[in-house]
């Protein structure tokens, strides 16, 4: 009677255990280099007038995988890059499928959008004239990265070991809404949508030592800006440095959030990018000492593509801009008038959202292009109480993402980026309602309904 009490007390105690604890999962961290070999022309600046003269400290693709069942298999990238085209995500999902059975839902991949990280060819190539030269190393510097990408994911699967998840919030302030600043007169800053959240994820081996650490923050990583030509990670880079140097076991990650209108304050010199990032770390690490919400072991994950349309735009509008005097919209006038005698539909954007339920605890949206700050005040509202993380800059980088709001006011992130981009003219004014209606898609085929 006393064994079979002592037994039933150990079962109770070991299932509040387990309770308190969440459940393990295989998880599996890598990193690689990622930091150009040889001297290559940074992107981000349209005022550069020459390649990388030297590095600060290196970049990094960095990959976890997460296996909560034999059928349930996920894998985030973060990467110290401006941003990948799709080209490139295109390439790396083949690669994953054919060699690991990895489909495009199951890969979330980000970019730090770091203005000082090599171009990846063809991504905002009409903002200067490029050498063949020059062409040719951004090229196969571009080739390489799939390859590099290929090889990390690889290494995370081959990592994989028992895991606990755990995650919990902290806040930083050097984030604020650039709109609002480069609309103030006088200089002073007005009150604009801003998104101070900082989430951590933080993995534990069986042993207790935290082995990975995923942050996210939306703020541009341009601390630094077009007058330096020094490889580095901005804020974000020298974030993860430090936390790897306080956690030497462990892989940090980071992930842009909707940074699209949120810039560092202040900026101008590596020293703020350091200082920020700094900043950012310590605000990581106050969590990762701390006991922090279990995560359980389920993935759900899901992925589709919507219809982005573009203004109607009327072909005299190239056919002015090609002999126009500005050499932007000249570049963009002659991308467009091709097509257009080509015969290629430049009307739309196919654009793809997804989403990934880690437990049932945390969620991370996923969202092409330079998405700005609104959407993801937005979905954590309309999916309110559930514990949501709005990455931007994933999959794919290939223009600014305003919300209706940010189109109706104009500027650069609504209508002048285009140009740089690429692109027939600014979205048409559906773009918020559409992207929305696909997150409340993918949302619902990952089990989470809006209270709406
Ligand atoms: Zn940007």
């Amino acid at each position: 009677m006393k064994t079979s009490l002592h037994c039933l007390l150990i079962l109770v105690i070991s299932m509040l255990c387990w309770e308190a604890l969440g459940q393990e999962m295989l998880v599996g961290f890598a990193k690689k280099n990622i930091t150009p070999s040889s001297p290559i022309w940074l992107t981000g600046y349209a005022s550069r007038t020459q390649p990388a003269t030297g590095v600060v400290h290196h970049l990094w693709a960095k990959a976890v995988y997460l296996e909560s069942s034999p059928n349930e298999k996920a894998l985030i990238v973060s990467t110290d890059l401006l941003g990948l085209s799709r080209e490139v995500t295109q390439g790396i999902v083949q690669q994953l499928q054919l060699k690991y059975g990895i489909t495009q839902k199951q890969l979330i991949i980000n970019s730090s959008h770091t203005h000082s990280g090599p171009m990846i060819w063809p991504a905002l190539s009409g903002i200067a004239d490029y050498h063949l030269e020059d062409q040719r190393a951004v090229s196969t510097y571009t080739l390489g990265l799939i390859n590099t990408i290929i090889d990390l994911v690889g290494e995370a699967i081959a990592n994989k070991e028992k895991m606990q998840l755990s995650y919990g919030h902290g806040q930083v302030d050097f984030a604020i809404n650039r709109r609002q600043l480069a609309a103030s007169k006088v200089g002073k800053m007005l009150a604009g949508p801003i998104d101070h959240d900082v989430p951590v994820i933080k993995a534990e081996d069986a042993h207790g030592n935290v082995k990975g650490i995923l942050m996210g923050y939306a703020c541009h990583n341009t601390t630094v800006q077009g007058d330096n030509y020094l490889v580095n990670g901005d804020y974000a880079g020298f974030a993860q440095i430090d936390i790897e140097k306080k956690y030497p076991q462990a892989v940090s990650m980071f992930l842009l959030g909707c940074a699209g209108d949120q810039n560092p304050e202040p900026r101008g010199s590596l020293v703020l990018a350091e200082k920020h990032g700094k900043k950012l770390a310590e605000a990581v690490h106050m969590l990762v000492q701390q006991k922090l919400k279990p995560l359980s072991n389920s993935l759900q994950y899901d992925a589709l593509q919507i219809t982005l349309d573009f203004q109607k735009m009327d072909i005299s509008t190239y056919q002015k801009e090609l002999v126009g005097d500005n050499v932007f919209k000249q570049r963009r006038a002659k991308l467009m008038l091709e097509a257009i005698n080509k015969g290629w539909n430049i009307d739309h954007y196919t654009y793809p959202i997804q989403a990934l339920r880690i437990g049932k605890e945390f969620t991370i949206v996923a969202l092409a292009g330079e998405v700005v700050v609104d959407y993801s005040l937005r979905i954590k509202r309309e999916f309110a109480p559930q514990d949501i993380f709005v990455a931007g800059y994933s999959q794919e980088v290939m223009c600014y993402i305003p919300s209706k709001n940010v189109l109706s006011e104009g500027g650069y992130e609504a209508e002048s980026s285009m140009i740089y981009y690429g692109w027939p003219g600014p979205f048409a004014d559906t773009v918020e309602e559409k992207i929305m209606k696909g997150v409340h898609l993918v949302m619902k085929n990952i089990g989470i309904r809006s209270r709406r």
